[in-house]
């Protein structure tokens, strides 16, 4: 059968790739989606199904929106929910979030190692690493079929090779090369720009869902990240787009660690937001929040430090919104806070100093998922395997 080849094939490949990113489909519908013959799909869905990689359950008319053809009832199938996992990690300026990601999603086995600035040497920081990659790939009976590194800062992705993540003063390091010799699994690990991964997360699967054009920002508290994503293509800009942190909004301001002043991640993150307040401890996790809380409590304080940070997301938006255009706007972790804080505020502002904002209407809205980076980290473990079903599989032995 052309297209269900020894490798799994294209067909297997595409019918596996609808599963994962659309969830359960009736047959017809798959066939129907795809435009391939219904014997391609069916033996397509044998060999999935042989691999232990999708389900085939119980026949059910009439739905998924696809003819089921003369009025038969079409089995129902959907990637199977145990089947093999992503181990992705998500290395932050203050720690790093380790979790089994499965070809529906689900999340297990999150783990979360805090980082002191002590242990962000590469020397020390990447034994680390494949210690947690280790566990979370041998901690269960399911396949590890890819392992993904999400990292800030400037990513070589093709060759996983960190040029320079400003928050963890690395520079030129080989991080998949030094990885691969240390994690003993058979499958590459891939290593990837954070934010990038982040954003197509919430493209694919969250708050992204239908828009023809949407620009995100990230924020894990230190540092922001960007990225566009246009008719679902991102904007990479040779991996280096979309540095949003480092827009000026503050002219001869405050010197960043990209060697100017004045930088957007200065002025509108948590950092910020506590100096704004008068509250310069280090950053903890609930630092931000509570001063969220205290500005909805009426704290005079508070509320002009929410005021001013949110001024200068505003102030950095308008420039990325002139450039870009977006359908939609999307604020993920700690941005999505301070939106909540001062909806009104960003809105408002955006309205009255972006001129495109004004021309066309711009969605602002949150961030919807929980493990955005995770989420975006899986999708780059999976490729391969949703590319050549058999020829990954066969290549991770159980
Ligand atoms: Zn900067």
């Amino acid at each position: 059968m052309p297209g269900t080849g020894d490798d799994g094939g294209p067909a297997a490949g595409r019918v596996l790739t609808l599963l994962h990113r659309r969830g359960p489909l009736t047959r017809a519908a798959v066939t129907a989606e795809l435009g391939l013959a219904a014997s391609a799909v069916g033996t397509a869905l044998s060999d999935l199904a042989a691999l232990d990689l999708v389900r085939v359950g119980e026949p059910r008319r009439g739905s998924s929106g696809a003819s089921t053809g003369r009025g038969r009832p079409s089995p129902v199938v959907e990637v199977n929910p145990d089947g093999p996992v992503a181990v992705a990690v998500q290395v932050s300026a203050d720690r790093v979030t380790v979790g089994r990601v499965g070809l529906d999603r689900r999340i297990s086995h999150v783990r979360e190692h805090a980082l002191t600035s002590a242990d962000t040497d590469p020397a020390t920081l990447i034994p680390a690493l494949a210690d947690a990659i280790s566990d979370a790939a041998h901690g269960t009976e399911r396949r590890c079929a890819g392992v993904c590194i999400a990292m800030p800062g400037f990513i070589r992705e093709h060759d996983g090779f960190v040029r320079s993540t400003l928050h963890l003063g690395w520079n030129d390091v080989p991080l998949a090369q030094r990885l691969g010799g240390m994690v003993p699994i058979s499958v590459p690990v891939a290593v990837g720009r954070a934010a990038t991964l982040a954003v197509l997360a919430e493209f694919r699967y969250g708050a992204g869902r239908g828009a023809a054009s949407m620009l995100a920002l990230t924020c894990e508290r230190v540092g922001i990240g960007g990225g566009f994503i246009d008719a679902g293509v991102p904007l990479t800009g040779g991996g280096h787009a979309l540095e949003a942190g480092h827009i000026i909004v503050e002219p001869g301001g405050l010197r960043c660690p990209c060697g100017a002043r004045g930088c957007l991640e200065m002025y509108a993150d948590s950092r910020a937001l506590l100096r704004a307040a008068g509250r310069r401890r280090h950053v903890r996790e609930d630092a931000a929040t509570g001063i969220f809380d205290d500005a909805a409590a009426g704290d005079h304080a508070a509320r002009e430090a929410v005021r001013v940070t949110a001024g200068h997301l505003v102030t950095g938006l308008t420039s990325l919104v002139n450039t870009l255009a977006p359908e939609r706007v999307v604020l993920m972790g700690f941005l999505a806070d301070l939106y909540r804080a001062a909806e009104d505020l960003v809105r408002d502002g955006l309205t009255a100093s972006s001129v495109v904002a004004r021309a066309g209407r711009i969605e602002v809205t949150t961030g919807d998922l929980r493990h955005a980076t995770l989420v975006g980290a899986a999708e780059r473990a999976f490729a391969p395997l949703l590319r050549q079903p058999r020829t990954v599989l066969d290549a991770t032995p159980s």
